[in-house]
């Protein structure tokens, strides 16, 4: 067992069983559907070689998880991050099945992730650290059977990098094989600002929902990656006066409302927080429990628990990052009367473009913003529906419907498909 495994509430793998165990018994899925989608499909743990700029040899540790490939190839991220564990990559591949369903993309659910600190080393190490993971990963790869995009600690060039050692393997270019790429490598416009806009988006249909007009509204974003810094623009572009953004150095607010343009450059030139003058410091914990209306987690998993959730003041939860609520808190929330939009759906923007730049790859033509711009918007005004809709109906949470929704829709394709026993 790999010594970082989080046991309990914070296995994110658990707190994913204990959630679709809610929908699943809710649906009265078939026991045999409940066996097949409850675990992964595939698990593949490799050992990556690393020449190091010192002349040593490294060798660190890969995980690649497919959880379901029922509804096509298996899609998601790949994670470089020290504390990545294979317990985390088996949630984030399942959350990515139930994900791709509720938005309704023809795709499974993957995960991967590499432990190490990328922060920690040249661009070299990083390099050659990429390019011997897809090739001890390859025989899974390829456009129609698992197709990696940016999650935790990777980014475009990262997927240049795959999409170029992928390509020198199979003797052909082929930029299908993972999204997030830069726009000029067949990557799509609109691909990088995706999760974000898929955040706004939901915080808008919900702020609907709840009678809330967005420019009498306050927001607070724990996480200052691209998706923290691209839903606080959105949502200041909305008329919502974002008065907190938090990084790892801690928050950063200002009650009168922070300049969103000016501290995302501040951070695009400094990669901190450190040193902005515009706001006073507190801490993350401080931002989780302001008394904003808004509250967007988007740094990382288990940040509200069974012990903060009570804590939080929001009105309204939308969930950047994946997994940042516990199956713990969840109940303290819905017993407050949070209204959240639960991850699978609210970060689910990202996805959705990673699919806009497959189709676009493997047509090879390619579109003008405002078509990946309003075929997103479509795509999560209808998810959001269709969640809050299968909220009411069956007298769920928001969680619980988003993956009633996902499971029922995976559970369907694999009833129809059979299951080659
Ligand atoms: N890593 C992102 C996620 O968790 C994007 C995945 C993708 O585009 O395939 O949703």
């Amino acid at each position: 067992m790999n010594p970082n495994q989080v046991l309990g509430e914070e296995n994110p793998f658990e707190a994913m069983q204990a959630r679709f165990d809610l929908a699943a018994a809710k649906l009265g899925l078939d026991p045999g559907l409940y066996q097949i989608l409850r675990r992964p499909d595939r698990e593949l743990l490799v050992s990556i070689p690393v020449l190091m700029d010192d002349g040593s040899i490294h060798v660190f540790d890969g995980y690649r998880v497919q959880h379901s490939m029922a509804r096509g190839p298996a899609k998601g991220g790949i994670r470089f991050d020290p504390n990545v564990t294979l317990d985390e990559v088996r949630a984030l591949a399942a959350w990515m099945t139930w994900k791709c369903a509720v938005v309704n993309v023809p795709f499974g659910g993957g995960k991967g992730g590499v432990v190490c600190d990328p922060g920690k080393l040249s661009i070299g190490e990083l390099e050659r650290l990429t390019r011997r993971y897809v090739a001890n990963i390859l025989d899974i790869l390829g456009p129609d059977r698992d197709v990696p995009a940016p999650d935790m600690g990777t980014n475009g060039q990262v997927m240049a990098w795959i999409m170029d050692t992928y390509s020198m393997h199979v003797r052909s270019a082929c930029t299908s094989v993972v999204t997030g790429k830069p726009v000029g490598l067949g990557g799509s416009l609109g691909r990088i600002e995706a999760t974000g806009r898929g955040l706004q988006i939901c915080a808008r249909e919900a702020l609907q929902v709840l009678g809330m007009r967005p420019d009498e509204c306050t927001a607070a974003v724990q996480g200052s990656g691209n998706v923290g810094q691209v839903t606080a623009t959105f949502l200041a572009k909305m008329g919502v006066k974002v008065t907190a953004i938090s990084d790892i150095t801690g928050a950063l607010i200002n009650e009168d409302g922070l300049p969103i343009d000016d501290v995302c450059k501040h951070l695009q030139r400094f990669r901190t927080l450190e040193g902005y003058d515009g706001g006073d410091r507190i801490t993350n914990k401080e931002l989780l429990e302001l008394p904003v209306d808004i509250l967007v987690p988007a740094a990382t998993e288990n940040v509200i628990t069974s012990r903060n959730a009570k804590d939080v003041r929001a009105k309204l939860l939308v969930e950047g990052a994946n997994g940042p609520v516990t199956a713990g808190a969840d109940k303290i929330l819905d017993e407050k009367g949070v209204f959240v939009v639960p991850d699978i759906l609210a970060n689910a923007g990202g996805v959705s473009v990673s699919y806009f730049e497959w189709v676009q790859d493997r047509v090879g033509m390619f579109w003008p913003e405002h078509e990946v711009v309003s075929r997103l918007e479509t795509m999560m005004v209808k998810a959001f529906a269709d969640v809050v809709d299968m909220a009411k109906r069956f007298e769920v949470s928001n969680r619980i419907a988003a993956y009633m929704l996902g499971v029922d829709r995976v559970a369907d394709i694999t009833r129809m498909r059979g299951v080659y026993a």
